[in-house]
């Protein structure tokens, strides 16, 4: 299901590519809107990338472990060691998900519902184990991250500007992220991709 709209702010043809999306990126002129019942609401913010090496792009097809997937957006976190990208993807038959792509490190996400509290942010130590719903996630990282940009469409609303506190952690084999931000906390479970399980098809042109 695609939805034509227009560009508010340069009128540009824009296709809402699904039902999950909450956040568009113009691709002519790169202004962030978010999609609301009535339309489209320009939020004022650019969102510029520069191009680091990776075989993803924007609208790349291929194929995640065997299962067909469309990159519909992506944002790029800042912190102090360096950069990150995540790939917001729809996979056929399955929900859409994030894919993390850290250094040619890859981690594939799925968003779920959180069914107990976490603790804050300030409480949580590297080294602990805290429960998150059924799980006992071992957290290896905390930090914080600024979203320097972001393309194409998102499933929520989250700025160019903004800053994410996050958590990483892992529970048996699953990997867990946590991200605490303005609004709401984002429950992310995942798990490591090798690069071999990651075939993106030839860009047309
Ligand atoms: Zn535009």
């Amino acid at each position: 299901m695609t939805k034509s709209m227009s560009c508010p702010s340069c009128g540009a043809p824009l296709d809402i590519k699904n039902r999950f999306v909450k956040m568009v990126t113009c691709d002519f002129c790169s202004q962030v809107m978010l999609l609301k019942d009535t339309g489209l609401d320009p939020t004022g913010r650019i969102a510029k990338l520069a191009e680091l090496p990776s075989p993803l792009y924007l609208d790349a097809t291929g194929t995640l472990s065997g299962q067909q997937f469309q990159v519909m957006g992506r944002l790029r976190y800042q912190y102090d060691e360096g950069m990150w990208d995540e790939w917001f993807l729809t996979i056929e038959g399955d929900k859409p998900g994030w894919l993390v792509e850290d250094e040619g490190e890859y981690t594939f996400y799925h968003k779920e519902t959180l069914t107990s509290a976490i603790p804050p942010f300030e409480k949580v130590k590297v080294g602990s184990v805290i429960p998150i719903g059924n799980r006992q996630v071992f957290i290896t990282q905390k930090g914080e991250a600024n979203i320097v940009g972001g393309e194409g469409q998102l499933a929520f609303t989250i700025l160019p500007g903004e800053e994410v506190r996050y958590l990483d952690g892992n529970s048996g084999q699953e990997q867990i992220s946590v991200e605490y931000t303005t609004d709401e906390i984002e429950f992310l479970v995942g798990r490591s991709v090798a690069r071999s399980d990651l075939v993106v098809d030839e860009e047309e042109w």
